[in-house]
């Protein structure tokens, strides 16, 4: 946390524009107990199953995001469990979260994930298909757009991702432009975040820097 508001503060940036989400993914819920007490408030997930349980132990005094692929047949859990989705990623899906978020007398908020490396191993949807699912989650009334995700191909050395998190900001400016309005941009993890927080993120979604290194 120190971190981030350090990189904020270089450019200038007020660090309270920059929300940690720390990803909690195989990690017990011992230990995500230890970090809320160290001031986590906001915990990211990636498997609604794995996530399930956990809120079952660790309760709702603190968000939980989801971070992960989000198959359209979970989408019911995931409108009951979570408080915002970063990987909005099919109109199929944004109808569906819509459908049950409905249901359930909610409104869901969520990002859209961008692939912008085209890496076919990514989730996320293209860019110009992004601008499909924005304007037609305008006419959602269940489900509300705040912003942009996207996970850079994987490079040792973070000036590598900087391009990636360029673009993003530079897609949240235009979808801007043409009336879709946007807050966030989810972008940026251990490796990274900094370089993230420079290019503009205002949620930075980092496991191991704070968990250490997950079990395979
Ligand atoms: C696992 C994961 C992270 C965190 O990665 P670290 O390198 O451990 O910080 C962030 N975002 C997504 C989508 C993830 O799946």
């Amino acid at each position: 946390m120190e971190r981030i508001e350090r990189a904020a503060r270089r450019i200038g940036r007020d660090p309270s524009e920059v929300t940690l989400v720390a990803v909690s993914k195989t990690v017990e819920s011992a230990r995500i107990k230890e970090a809320i007490e160290a001031g986590v408030s906001i915990l990211g997930e990636n498997y609604v199953q794995e996530a399930q349980k956990k809120i079952e132990e660790i309760g709702r005094s603190i968000a939980w995001h989801f971070i992960g692929h989000l198959q359209s047949n979970k989408a019911k859990y995931a409108v009951s469990l979570f408080d915002m989705i970063h990987s909005l990623d099919s109109i199929s899906l944004a109808g569906e979260l819509n459908r049950r978020a409905e249901k359930e007398g909610l409104t869901m908020n969520a990002m859209i994930e961008v692939n912008l490396s085209g890496e076919t191993t990514k989730f996320g949807t293209e860019e110009e298909k992004a601008f499909d699912i924005a304007r037609r989650v305008l006419n959602f009334n269940h489900l509300t757009l705040v912003g942009l995700m996207t996970m850079p191909p994987y490079f040792d050395d973070p000036e590598l991702s900087r391009p990636y998190y360029i673009r993003l900001r530079e897609l949240k400016e235009k979808m801007i432009k043409e009336g879709i309005p946007l807050r966030e941009l989810s972008m940026g993890m251990s490796n990274d975040f900094e370089v993230a927080i420079e290019e503009g993120a205002t949620y930075v979604r980092v496991g191991t820097a704070i968990f250490g290194e997950r079990k395979k």
